[in-house]
């Protein structure tokens, strides 16, 4: 095979077999029943484009770009295709070919959720649109709103008493840190229930996995390099972060470092709390586990098991085994797939009765609010399970 440009690393596409045993996990070939939207189509494209037998055309880039990097495929696929590696070298290798908008709007997405001083005004807007007697109005005219729930409170500024260097970093990413801000509240009250000293860290800005999957490799190395770098300082023992998307991106790029999923951090610490310490709660609740729950290093089976203790739960899982359609910027760029792919979830959601909706990766959480809020199932909270757990700790 022909490499038309040295300076990418271009991974072979023809290790897949094309046996075609991944097209049936894939969420986009599901909905569509398309072999371009499929994983072996897009190993094909890519083909294609390195052999210079494809332009680097809309419509060929399009295939790329709809892909969530769920990796359902890479993990079933007998022929160990690196997929992960193909796509993200492919999207970076075209990503000057992309449409003007698509260019603009990964461009400015990821520069606005790194601008803390942006983010704080967003945040005001927000708190100011969701008024009661606005909400209505305000999800018509302003779209973004569809994606808000509850505004987020902000951080609850605690000074450890203890001043040590044996410290739990807790990092809360560029977009949690915008529509999850509760969720570092509960880590907070979790750890000093638990006698841990901590400290939300405050001077790094993104853990580079935005930029990184839609294409732009080099700055998402420069973002995770320098987050990593402040994680490693010597005050931190452990730096732990809520967004599994995150905590995925820097187990995957980082094999030796002293980071750890926040939820998975949280269900080890608590494993042997007793029921007692519980409160009583009669409620449906359905626990999603986002496509990065395994390169995050997160338990699901323990964190029903954490779960189970509360008394009066009623637990249920998803039935389909695809992934929730929102990640690697599809929320974005191709918001009618994310609903398509969520359907069948919602339906179930609706169907159960669900009182509340579990979710530790930021993408899921927003995707599931807006198809929720568009099928007015308001009623149906999502929420991190960390701050589920935290509200019914006694
Ligand atoms: S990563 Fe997911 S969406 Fe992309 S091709 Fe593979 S299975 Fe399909
Ligand atoms: S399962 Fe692997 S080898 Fe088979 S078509 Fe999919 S990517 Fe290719």
């Amino acid at each position: 095979m022909k490499n038309v440009n040295s300076s990418y690393k271009i991974l072979d596409p023809d290790n897949c077999a094309m046996c075609g045993m991944c097209l049936n996990n894939c969420p986009t070939y599901e909905i569509t029943k398309n072999e371009s939207e499929s994983p072996r189509g897009r190993i094909s494209i890519i083909h294609g484009l390195n052999d210079e037998m494809l332009e680097p055309s809309e419509s060929a880039l399009k295939h790329l770009n709809s892909c969530t990097l769920c990796m359902a495929c890479e993990s079933i696929c007998p022929a160990k295709v690196n997929f992960y590696d193909l796509m993200t070298n492919a999207r970076n290798k075209y990503f000057n070919n992309q449409t003007l908008i698509f260019k603009i709007k990964t461009i400015l997405i990821s520069s606005f959720l790194k601008n803390t001083f942006l983010k704080n005004i967003a945040s005001t807007i927000i708190k100011l649109l969701n008024k009661e007697f606005l909400s209505s109005i305000n999800k018509k005219m302003f779209r973004f709103m569809n994606y808000i729930q509850t505004h987020e409170k902000n951080y609850i500024e605690i000074i450890p008493k203890i001043k040590s260097n044996n410290k739990i970093g807790i990092f809360t990413g560029c977009a949690t840190d915008l529509f999850q801000k509760n969720v570092a509240n509960s880590c907070v009250r979790i750890l000093e229930k638990n006698k841990i000293n901590f400290e939300i860290i405050k001077n790094v800005k993104c853990c580079g996995s935005i930029d990184f999957n839609s294409g732009r490799l080099k700055n998402g190395i420069k973002f995770n390099k320098s987050i990593v770098k402040e994680f490693k300082k010597e005050k931190y023992k452990k730096v732990i972060g809520y967004a599994s998307g995150c905590s995925a991106f820097i187990n995957k790029h980082n094999k030796d470092s002293n980071y750890q999923d926040a939820t998975s951090y949280i269900i080890n610490l608590l494993e042997n709390t007793k029921k007692e310490n519980f409160k009583i709660t009669r409620k449906n609740v359905c626990i999603h586990a986002p496509c990065t729950t395994n390169s995050a290093n997160i338990d699901f089976q323990k964190l029903i098991y954490i779960l189970k203790k509360i008394p009066g739960i009623n637990i249920l899982t998803f039935k389909d085994k695809y992934c929730c359609g929102a990640g690697a910027q599809n929320l974005i760029h191709n918001k009618e797939n994310s609903r398509e792919i969520l359907k069948p979830k919602i339906e179930y959601l609706k169907s159960n009765d669900i009182d509340y909706l579990l979710t530790y990766n930021i993408g899921c959480s927003l995707n599931f609010i807006d198809s929720l809020n568009l099928n007015n199932k308001k009623d149906i909270k999502v929420i991190h399970p960390i701050s589920f757990i935290n509200e019914r700790l006694v």
